[in-house]
């Protein structure tokens, strides 16, 4: 498989920047937010407090791709107008998922970095559209997609001219099913291996279990991940997504703290 422009051969490290966070370098980076957002005051308290807990991006789904229609799919640009607002007085860039090409031009205006999700890695007008803007794109490993076939969908990505490309382990599809998949850690010096894009971590999907997300985190970030993005809730057993995976408030401090110090420790810091 030819990777021309993903793959690392000739090319010095991407740093991706969003204001001034710079994802690919030295520091860690902390992307946290709702899985959905799912109301002005929900999203505006978690932005408060993560942004105080240190993470320096705001995460927050607008288009929620669920398994089941019935299922919440997400406020759409009502959410974002409120994920932008809170980005804004937090100052903190922001990241929300894109799902259908025809709404690139509506979501450009809300967020700084454009999320593709696990089950739209291949999508390929998807990706070749997010490709011709110069916004960064965090691509999230396909469920069932190995390392090679995710970084040949960053490939269309960077064909199309788009160089800013953060890569996202979320957990791929095995025969276990105790977790809601299973976190590939090794992806991460294999990416840093094979790509110079930046690869950051998603514990939260990675695991499906809040007593897990902590560990995967550590770990996560042992192995020499950029960032990671974490799945916050104000009250987790109230949330309209994902609620089994996400930490509450303090929880996340707590992590935050312990991430920072792992990182320094690994990096020499
Ligand atoms: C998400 O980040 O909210 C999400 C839907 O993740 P994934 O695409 O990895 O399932
Ligand atoms: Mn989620």
């Amino acid at each position: 498989m030819k990777l021309k422009l993903a793959g690392k051969e000739h090319k010095n490290q991407t740093i991706v920047s969003v204001g001034d966070v710079h994802i690919g370098g030295d520091e860690l980076v902390l992307i946290a937010g709702p899985c959905a957002i799912e109301s002005e005051d929900q999203l505006f308290e978690t932005a408060r407090l993560v942004k105080k807990a240190g993470a320096q991006v705001l995460r927050g789904g607008a288009f929620k791709p669920r398994t089941s229609p019935y299922s919440f799919q997400g406020l759409g640009e009502e959410g974002l107008k409120y994920l932008y607002q809170a980005g804004q007085e937090n100052n903190m860039p922001v990241i929300s998922e894109i799902m259908d090409p025809r709404d690139i031009d509506m979501l450009d205006k809300y967020v700084d970095i454009f999320q593709i999700g696990s089950r739209n890695m291949q999508n390929y007008s998807l990706l070749r559209e997010v490709g011709k803007g110069s916004k960064p794109v965090m691509l999230k490993r396909g469920m069932a997609a190995s390392i090679k076939e995710w970084l040949s969908a960053a490939e269309y990505i960077v064909l199309e001219g788009n160089k800013n490309v953060i890569l996202c382990e979320r957990g791929i599809r095995t025969f276990e099913n105790y977790t809601r998949n299973t976190l590939d850690l090794m992806a991460v010096p294999i990416i840093k291996e094979l790509s110079h894009f930046p690869i950051i971590v998603d514990p939260s999907h990675g695991t499906g279990r809040v007593e897990l997300v902590a560990s995967a985190s550590r770990a996560a970030v042992a192995i020499g991940a950029h960032g990671l993005m974490v799945e916050v809730h104000p009250s987790p057993c109230d949330a309209l997504s994902d609620g089994i995976q996400a930490l509450d408030f303090h929880m996340f401090e707590k992590l935050s703290k312990e991430l920072l110090e792992i990182h320094n420790c690994v990096n020499g810091l």
